[in-house]
């Protein structure tokens, strides 16, 4: 055992390690003013984001660490806090200088619960502490407004776009601002377009993480748009059928073309849970969404069965992670979020930072 002291206790958090980043707490920087008070220790444990698949574990861990290493401690105060990674990139600094953090959530077909998904994560980022906005540019179905029961004009500040706010989250929809029927008959490039002006044109302040639920498909549009969004990763939403995930290998296919990595696969309507015996019943066969992502090399953030409320409660628009949070489906959405949540951060943390370019101007010797 070791004498009670920084140097002894900073080793003996290093044996805990962060089982989604590989490397432990001490060398990720994890560890914040750590104070000691006669026999009492005192930290913060600074994550890579609100959303940690693993926060509470971390707690026992380090706990646990700390007295096996280091003789009579006291009581052991650890404080959870949380900076998000953000995707260094040059183009989203351009566009959407104080977001960290972009995702696309896709689908290679309508009807699979794509802007069910994305409306879920997004409340479910919100609803652990992060920073969170969401970007309807499905232009030519926009379902965000009602999913979240807000509808309105948004304000215009200095030639700029004030999104709407709804359980945490700050929404922007093509539906606040059109009639949706006008948008369907628009081309490519109007709908490129909008999406531009709901990055540039809109005052999203701080956010850690900005969510596109992008119309359903894999065709120009969707290239045009994954192109134009400075995409930190995506989401593939697909169902268990053997159709769908086809579908979800020609999204996999679009991400690939345009360098975006595909974050995870989420299956959507894996199974079915009767309401009255909570008998399951495998409606599709099952399995398929995490065997597509083993496939395609891609992680499997879960799935969601069918559950009448999770499509009432969209209809009612209050998301069912926020008006059920304690029902199975929500707690196992809100599991799903943490997983992406830990990609983002792996994504984020392995990529080399990106050298400043500086350019020089004038006399040089
Ligand atoms: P997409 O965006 O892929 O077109 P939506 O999210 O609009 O799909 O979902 C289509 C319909 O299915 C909506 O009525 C939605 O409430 C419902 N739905 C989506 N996921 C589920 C689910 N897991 N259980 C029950 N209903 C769902």
């Amino acid at each position: 055992m070791l004498p009670l002291n920084k140097e002894s206790i900073l080793q003996s958090l290093a044996r805990v390690s962060d089982p989604d980043l590989h490397r432990d707490i001490v060398s990720l920087g994890f560890v914040k003013n750590l104070t000691i008070a006669g026999k009492d220790i005192a930290f913060d444990l600074q994550l890579t984001t609100p959303s940690c698949p693993v926060r509470d574990e971390f707690i026992v861990q380090c706990e646990r660490a700390i007295r096996s290493v280091v003789e009579g401690v006291g009581k052991v105060d650890i404080h959870m806090t949380s900076s998000v990674v953000a995707h260094v990139n040059v183009q989203k600094e351009a566009i959407l200088p104080g977001v960290k953090n972009t995702l696309a959530v896709a689908s290679g077909k309508g009807g699979v619960g794509k802007s069910t998904v994305a409306v879920n994560l997004a409340v479910s980022l919100a609803m652990d502490g992060a920073k969170v906005g969401l970007v309807d540019a499905d232009v030519y179905g926009p379902s965000i407004p009602l999913m979240f029961g807000v509808n309105g004009r948004p304000k215009v500040s200095n030639n700029k776009l004030i999104p709407l706010e709804q359980y945490g989250v700050k929404i922007m929809s093509i539906g606040f601002l059109v009639d949706p029927m006008q948008a369907v008959i628009w081309r490519g490039p109007m709908a490129s377009g909008a999406v531009k002006q709901f990055m540039g044109d809109v005052v999203w302040g701080d956010l850690d993480y900005l969510v596109f639920d992008l119309p359903p498909g894999t065709g120009d549009i969707q290239l045009t748009l994954v192109q134009t969004i400075p995409l930190t990763g995506a989401v593939i939403v697909t169902t268990p059928q053997d159709v769908a995930l086809a579908d979800a290998k020609k999204g996999l296919v679009m991400f690939n073309k345009v360098n975006v990595p595909v974050l995870g696969i989420v299956e959507n309507m894996s199974y079915y849970i009767c309401g009255h015996c909570g008998h399951r019943e495998n409606i599709f066969d099952s399995g398929g969404g995490s065997r597509t992502a083993t496939e395609l090399g891609v992680p499997f953030l879960g799935e969601i069965p069918i559950v009448t409320n999770i499509r009432i409660d969209g209809d009612k628009g209050d998301p069912i992670v926020h008006a059920e949070p304690e029902a199975p489906s929500a707690q196992g959405i809100r599991k799903i979020a943490r997983n992406l949540a830990a990609q983002i951060s792996i994504r984020n943390v392995a990529a080399p930072a990106m050298p400043k370019v500086e350019i020089l101007i004038g006399n040089q010797s």
